[in-house]
Order: structure tokens, then C-alpha cells, then sequence
């Protein structure tokens, strides 16, 4: 549970709007919040159903304690409807059926929340009879529609609420969210530097790929210092097996990147932000017997492994060169 404040820190203008408008109770019937999977929409609705039905709130803030509140956390408020797809589409039947519910049951606050989740995939149908619903409403009503994509809504629908955007997550809450996924710090921070979106980090998370996939490209970063004319063969036994399809090979290079992202800020002393926190001491050996310039331009050369790999260059053979280069810097 948590209060507007506390949200504010991972939406700060979604949040910021919305305690403003119910400080001034100026809430909009309908709005349509649309960002990436993980970037907290539904917990935000959530937080919005609260407020708009908690009667011990103070200013924006619900009061998080009273049976209002409690009942929307563990989701069976009898007022709060969650609407999602059932199937590939959401059907004017599941509209009509809640709006049947709403009129024979008991009016327990008098208002009304609707949550739709994948509002994109509301038929026309559906989507017109929510709306008369929302037009004509028989108690104060709060719909909150939720999409990835707000051009794919249908445009009665967009025209009608108050649109508002979600962005990606910053660094340090993507963090905390892996973690509470279950996924160590160390790995939560590696696919923190490699991916925004939520969907990725999650089937990342799935297989024990990223873990392998770290380890290699330590061990490669290692060798490069310590026993250079191993390295090619561990491109060979372990990095080719590893990294196998194309967005594989771009994350590995993407991990090379960070890794030498870290060296460089482990250069210039500033280790509080290192991805491969864990390897701290690797890094401060290697920082000793390199100089920023040589890391830079070691930085640079991955880049270049990147263009060609995009332009279709035998992985391999990127690879090698990329190696050769950092070595001959
Ligand atoms: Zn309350």
C-alpha cells in the first residue's frame, strides 16, 4: 500500500495531475492512462478508486485503512469492476452484464468505479454501450481505461476521456521492481542497463540465459588483462554458444558496454553506480592498468561491433575483431 507521495516518485506528472485534480475535486469522468506494461498503471488506478471512495481521505490521500480502502487492495470492492478481455476482445455482454450487476445489487457508496484493462481491445459495441453507461450514470461514476497503445483505442473513446501517458520507469524503481519479481540485485541491475520495457526484463528473468550470459562476458573482460591469448578461444567455446540469436548478440555487446561503463566510472572513482557492483574488485585492478582514454575508445569499438552486426557481419568474425581492436587499442 501506498500513499500518492510515494507514487509520485516512479509518475511524477501522472501523479502530480491526478492529486491535483482531487484536491480540487475536479476529478474527469473517464480517463485513459496508456504506457508500457510495468510502468504502474493499474496500481495507479487502484490508487485513484481509493481516493475516489475512501470518506476518511484527507485531500488526495485515501486513508488506506478503512474497509473502502482495504477492500480495494485485496480487489472485491463491490463497487470497483474490473472490465479485462475475455478471449482476443472485451464484448458488449461483460459491459452489459456489470452495468445489470450495478443496478440489482444494494447501492453500497452510491459511486462507481470501472477499471478496464486492454481498453484497445473493447469491440464497438462495448465500447458504445460503456459509454452511454458513463454519459448516463445513475451514480457518480470513475472509469479508468488502461492501453499500451491509445491510437489503437477506439476515437469516441479517446475523445471522451482524459488521456494521460505513462513513461518508462526510472532506473532505480525498474531496479526495485525486478527485485520484487524474485530476482537478485546483481541480475536486477544488469537488465536494468540492457531494457526499458517490463515485457523483457521479465521473459529475461524466465531463463537462466542472463545469468550464463553475464558470466561469459566477465570472464572475457577478465582474460582480456590477464591471459589475452585465451580470449579467443572463449569466443569460440563460450560466446558463440552463448549469444546465439541477433538480439542475444546485441545484449551481449550491450553487456560488454556496461561493463566498460563501469570500468570507466570506477576510473574516475565514482563506484556507487557500478552495474557489475559485484565485481568491483576486477575493476579496480583493471582501472589501475588502463587509462580513461584507452576505455573510451575501447567503448567505441563496441559500437562499431554493433553497426556491423546489424549489417549482418558473421558474429564471429565481429567478435574477433572487436577484441583484436581492444587489445592492439
Ligand atoms: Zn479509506
Amino acid at each position: 500500500m501506498e500513499t500518492w507521495n510515494e507514487l509520485k516518485d516512479s509518475q511524477p506528472k501522472v501523479v502530480q495531475l491526478l492529486q491535483r485534480s482531487l484536491e480540487k475535486d475536479r476529478l474527469a469522468h473517464a480517463y485513459l492512462f496508456e504506457g508500457s506494461k510495468g510502468t504502474g498503471k493499474k496500481q495507479i488506478a487502484f490508487q485513484l478508486a481509493k481516493s475516489f471512495l475512501c470518506k476518511k481521505n484527507e485531500g488526495a490521500e485515501p486513508c488506506l485503512v478503512c474497509a473502502d480502502c482495504k477492500r480495494i487492495d485485496h480487489r472485491n470492492h463491490p463497487d470497483v469492476h474490473i472490465i479485462e478481455p475475455e478471449g482476443l476482445s472485451i464484448k458488449k455482454q461483460q459491459v452489459e452484464h456489470l452495468q445489470k450487476e450495478f443496478t440489482y445489487r444494494g447501492v453500497e457508496s452510491g459511486k462507481k468505479v470501472y477499471i478496464v484493462d486492454q481498453a484497445d481491445k473493447m469491440t464497438a459495441s462495448a465500447a458504445n454501450s460503456l459509454l452511454k453507461f458513463l454519459e448516463e450514470p445513475t451514480a457518480p461514476t470513475l472509469a479508468v481505461l488502461m492501453t499500451e497503445r491509445a491510437s489503437s483505442v477506439l476515437p469516441t473513446i479517446q475523445s471522451r476521456s482524459q488521456q494521460l501517458s505513462f513513461s518508462p520507469l526510472p532506473r532505480e524503481k525498474f531496479i526495485e521492481r525486478l527485485e520484487k519479481e524474485g530476482i537478485s540485485r546483481t541480475l536486477s541491475t544488469l537488465i536494468a542497463g540492457l531494457t526499458q520495457s517490463y515485457e523483457e526484463a521479465i521473459a529475461l528473468m524466465e531463463s537462466d540465459w542472463i545469468a550464463q550470459a553475464r558470466s561469459v562476458v566477465i570472464q572475457l573482460n577478465e582474460e582480456l588483462y590477464e591471459r589475452p591469448h585465451q580470449v579467443f578461444l572463449t569466443i569460440q567455446d563460450k560466446w558463440i554458444p552463448t549469444f546465439k540469436e541477433r538480439r542475444e548478440l546485441e545484449l551481449g555487446l550491450d553487456m560488454i558496454l556496461l561493463w566498460l561503463r563501469d570500468l570507466l566510472y570506477t576510473q574516475v572513482g565514482k563506484t556507487d553506480q557500478l552495474v557489475f557492483a559485484d565485481q568491483q574488485t576486477l575493476l579496480e585492478q583493471q582501472a589501475l592498468s588502463s587509462s580513461q582514454e584507452k576505455t573510451s575508445q575501447s567503448m567505441s569499438f563496441v559500437l562499431e561491433a554493433k553497426r556491423h552486426l546489424s549489417a549482418n557481419v558473421n558474429p564471429q568474425l565481429v567478435m574477433e575483431k572487436l577484441f583484436f581492436s581492444i587489445q592492439e587499442g
